[in-house]
């Protein structure tokens, strides 16, 4: 499913097209930078699937590095879970994995010809006053009184920051650019913090921190990137990204181009916001099946190709827009009503019991495990005397909407007989306890012979021989397409976005179901075993039709 030869192009591969047409480059080098802050989530596996996309396409390189500049917030366990999710999705970095860290030498000395070249200066100023002294968007700002501290001074002071002779806060390298620029990210930005933190990487070499934009841009031109793709909140740091590479002594320049992030409805797609809902255990961890990470897709049961193929479909622009979650949904469900293997499962149970069939009696139904695909092979279902079928699957009386089975009235056992309905029991509260039915022998795999007409097929499984098992149905996770718009996103939970069925059986078959296999339950949907219960758990990855669709058309 994941070709990539058939990609529709885009204005960047259009861009790179240009420069490889011009000379300008020989070759394309991209990157992929995630802050290892969190998981990655399914707008990370747009850009993955750009960044590694055009190295694969174009014979070039991809880098993976990790923008590590932000020690507090990064954790080593972010650092794994995101190499994981990397290649899971069927990529793989050329050369070893880069960090940011690794350059904090070089970056520090970059820092330091900004500050001889007068470009650079150590700024007392509180972050309150910064504010101030920052102007808006309407009126330029004003310059730092420390604007104008000499050279050798503030190579003291940087040295004297390095050393930590300072407190956190008293004071940050800034470049001097211009305090009445239109783009505020070049009213003289901070390159420079002090942070007394211990770096997953560095440990406690360091104090000082450098800040993202001086860091990004002077990586990108250390390992000779070519095209530095970015989302396009991206846009206005450009200026920044380009003016610290023209005042360095490093040869490289790459050039930034920006597209827009992908936005999916009824989801969030910032870490820090997930990173809430794991930490306020609104989900169960960040690959809770109803999260947006990849890890989450991946126990939810989506494959591989499936992101993929749904990053094609979405496409590169710069245009900002919301993507509905019934585009993701049906790449997954292409992709299993082709290659998932078919099997019974009933959710919620009643019991059936067939009379007329002996009770000692085991009878071996053949049944294919694809309707179109022979070569996918067959599987066993033991037929006996008692059955589970779904509870909502019988009625005492019904219309003749309803195909499936009702009192005096007949159905079709899917890959099996037709029987008939003849009475049930009910306990005290009126609940169905049993349904009493009597087969056809003669009409396995065939219409009876009278010409009675059986319209309904309803799945089964055998109660004997069937396996208990939790069957997990996930809904949206919110009740608003635009959950990031709300004042408080925890306000708008959906508080039914998990149904657990904890008495769920299952056909005798599922019981070595290998996590990761998908399987379509028949008239139930799309399901996959947990990748972390130790029992029989299985999640349902999507419904068999599209019900997203249809409810916003309510
Ligand atoms: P978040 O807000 O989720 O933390 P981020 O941009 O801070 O996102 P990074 O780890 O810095 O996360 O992202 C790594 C790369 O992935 C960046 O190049 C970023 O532009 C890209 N990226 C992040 N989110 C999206 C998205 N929703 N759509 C497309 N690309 C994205
Ligand atoms: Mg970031």
């Amino acid at each position: 499913m994941a070709e990539i030869e058939n990609r529709p192009s885009n204005f960047i591969r259009t861009i790179i097209d240009k420069d490889l047409e011009s000379g300008k480059h020989a070759a394309t080098h991209t990157r992929f930078p995630p802050e290892p802050n969190g998981f990655l989530h399914i707008g990370h596996a747009k850009s993955i699937c750009l960044n590694f996309g055009i190295a694969k396409d174009y014979q070039g390189l991809c880098n993976l590095r990790f923008d590590d500049t932000n020690p507090e917030k990064e954790d080593i366990d972010y650092v794994h879970s995101i190499q994981e999710d990397v290649q899971w999705l069927g990529f793989n970095w050329d050369g070893d994995i880069c960090y940011s860290s690794n350059y904090f030498e070089q970056l520090h000395g970059y820092a330091v010809e900004l500050i001889e070249k007068g470009l650079a200066y150590v700024c007392f100023l509180s972050a309150e006053q910064a504010r101030e002294y920052r102007g808006t968007l309407t009126e330029p700002g004003k310059n730092s009184p420390y604007r104008d501290t000499s050279i050798e001074e503030n190579l003291a002071l940087f040295a004297k920051m390095k050393n930590g002779e300072f407190k956190e806060g008293e004071c940050v390298l800034r470049a001097k650019i211009d305090m009445a620029s239109s783009f505020m990210v070049l009213r003289d930005p901070i390159i420079y913090r002090i942070r007394f933190a211990h770096h997953h990487q560095t440990g406690d070499t360091w104090c000082i921190y450098p800040m993202y934009d001086f860091t990004h841009c002077i990586s990108d031109a250390l390992e000779g990137i070519t095209h530095s793709l970015c989302t396009l909140e991206f846009q206005d740091n450009r200026r920044l990204y380009d003016w610290v590479l023209d005042n360095i002594s490093l040869e490289c320049h790459p050039q930034q181009i920006e597209f827009s992030r992908l936005n999916l409805e009824y989801t969030l797609m910032s870490k820090r916001k997930l990173n809430a809902l794991v930490d306020e255990n609104h989900v169960s961890g960040w690959d809770d099946p109803r999260m947006p990470t990849i890890a989450g897709l991946r126990r939810r049961g989506y494959t591989p190709g499936s992101i993929v193929e749904f990053c094609k479909r979405i496409g590169i622009t710069k245009q900002e827009n919301m993507v509905e979650m019934g585009m993701l949904e049906a790449c997954i469900r292409e992709d299993l009503n082709d290659n998932a293997p078919r099997a019974m499962a009933v959710l919620d149970p009643i019991k059936i019991v067939i009379e007329n069939f002996d009770e000692e009696k085991v009878e071996t139904i053949s049944a294919p495990n694809h309707p179109n695909k022979e070569e996918m092979g067959r599987r066993e279902l033991p037929f006996t005397r008692e059955l589970y079928i779904e509870r909502d699957d019988f009625k005492v009386s019904a219309n003749n909407k309803y195909k499936r089975l009702v009192l005096d009235k007949e159905v079709r056992l899917r890959n099996a007989y037709v029987i008939k309905a003849v009475r049930h029991d009910e306990d005290e509260a009126g609940n169905i306890t049993t349904v009493y039915c009597t087969y056809d022998p003669e009409t396995l795999g065939k219409n009876p012979s009278d010409g009675r007409k059986v319209k309904g097929v309803i799945h089964w499984v055998s109660a004997s021989h069937g396996v208990k098992a939790e069957i997990r149905n996930y809904d949206r996770l919110f009740t608003e397409a635009n959950p990031a718009a709300a004042e408080d996103f925890t306000t708008v939970l959906n508080p039914d976005s998990c149904v657990v069925f904890s008495q769920a059986v299952v056909e005798p078959a599922l019981a070595n179901a290998k996590v990761e296999q998908g399987y379509q339950f028949e008239r139930t949907g799309y399901f996959c075993r947990d990748n972390k219960e130790a029992g029989l758990v299985f999640n349902q990855t999507v419904g068999l039709r599209d019900s997203w669709a249809k409810e916003q058309k309510k």
